[in-house]
């Protein structure tokens, strides 16, 4: 992605000299994420293209710098299938990582796929290899998941994980998910096992809506073909007229928030997890929204290594009724990474995934 708005290069670059401690990786796949959309239009600070796109891939390991261990300790070997954080070099020394406890505000945090340039060598998904630099926190796949569970949720998976574990969701509460794309669809997921009573999960297209029913949604709302006034009433008579127990927006879209504020219970949690980039403003009401309702309003922003590690056990606990793979809408090989883009940012497919 040689910069905002322009076509995709594929390029050839050197094969990186693996370091003590680092690990090559031969991808298996990777993802077409919304924020790679967003990467595409320029909406994200700070981001030095031209960049090799792909923030969460599963890839086998090639080549190790000397011993390398995985997060669990078990030593990485040649053929093994991992995947890896994504965020990597936050400091454990500034204000923000041991003051605030917010890693993921460390100015030293550097994100693959995302604010690593092409020029400093294959750090991104997009590509025949990725290269691992030393202490990248780097997972097998636990038993029985393969490569297409990972990747069919992929950064969603970890995303819609980590909302539902900031909203603390209590067991036997009513769920309002907004937003139907991976993130969504997770969020529904984890809701579910989480231990919900209802999970109502408000998005489009209608292909994305029926996966959110098979993955445990009990009801499911159009964003178009049912108006705010018929998704209102029908989430009122779902909830004694009290509104949900706990919203997750997923949707990156601003108006959401103000529905999902209106659409909480007295006293819920909201949880906004959809806007990693800015998509704008939105009215709220501060009286009758937040402070007469005593709403609590949390904020989630990509995830912590803990929701990763955490993501897998649970996928892998509960592969059978999750079958996260059916996200993948469509493959493609790396000359067609654009088409990929412009496939997912149209929402023709709900996960495209890039098979190098
Ligand atoms: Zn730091
Ligand atoms: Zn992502």
């Amino acid at each position: 992605m040689v910069g905002p708005n322009q076509p995709i290069e594929l390029w050839t670059i050197d094969d990186p000299v693996v370091e003590e401690g680092a690990v090559l990786l031969e991808t298996v796949a990777s993802e077409v994420c919304g924020t790679d959309v967003h990467l595409s239009h320029g909406r994200l600070a700070g981001v030095p293209y031209p960049i090799i796109p792909g923030h969460v891939s599963v890839g086998r390991v090639l080549e190790t710098g000397g011993k390398v261990a995985d997060f669990i300790g078990d030593p990485l070997e040649p053929g093994d299938i991992v995947t890896f954080y994504d965020v990597h070099e936050t400091c454990n020394t500034c204000w923000f990582c041991l003051v605030a406890g917010q890693p993921n505000r460390c100015p030293s945090r550097r994100v693959y796929g995302i604010t690593y340039s092409a020029h400093d060598g294959p750090l991104g998904g997009w590509a025949e290899r990725i290269y691992l630099k030393p202490g990248v926190h780097v997972f097998k796949l636990p038993e029985p998941l393969q490569a297409d569970d990972v990747i069919g949720g992929g950064c969603g998976l970890f995303t819609g994980f980590a909302a539902v574990d900031r909203s603390g969701l209590p067991m036997g509460s009513t769920v309002l998910v907004q937003g139907s794309g991976p993130v969504g669809l997770s969020a529904v997921a984890m809701s579910v096992l989480g231990g919900a009573s209802l999970v109502i999960n408000i998005g489009d297209p209608r292909a994305r809506l029926d996966i959110a029913r098979d993955l445990g949604a009990d009801v499911i709302l159009s964003v178009s073909t049912d108006s705010p006034a018929a998704r209102d009433a029908a989430i009122r008579d779902l909830t004694h007229g009290r509104g949900v127990d706990v919203g997750i927006e997923a949707s990156g879209n601003p108006a959401a928030v103000s529905e999902g504020l209106h659409l909480l219970r007295d006293g819920g949690t909201y949880v906004v997890a959809g806007h990693y980039t800015d998509t704008g403003t939105t009215p709220v009401n501060p009286h009758i929204d937040i402070n007469r309702k005593h709403a609590d309003i949390r904020g989630q922003w990509g995830t912590d290594l803990g929701h990763v590690y955490r993501a897998l056990q649970v996928l892998a606990r509960h592969r059978d009724r999750l079958d996260m793979s059916r996200i993948i809408g469509g493959r493609y090989a790396l000359d067609d990474a654009g088409q990929a883009l412009a496939h997912v940012a149209a929402l023709k497919i709900t996960k495209a995934i890039i098979e190098p």
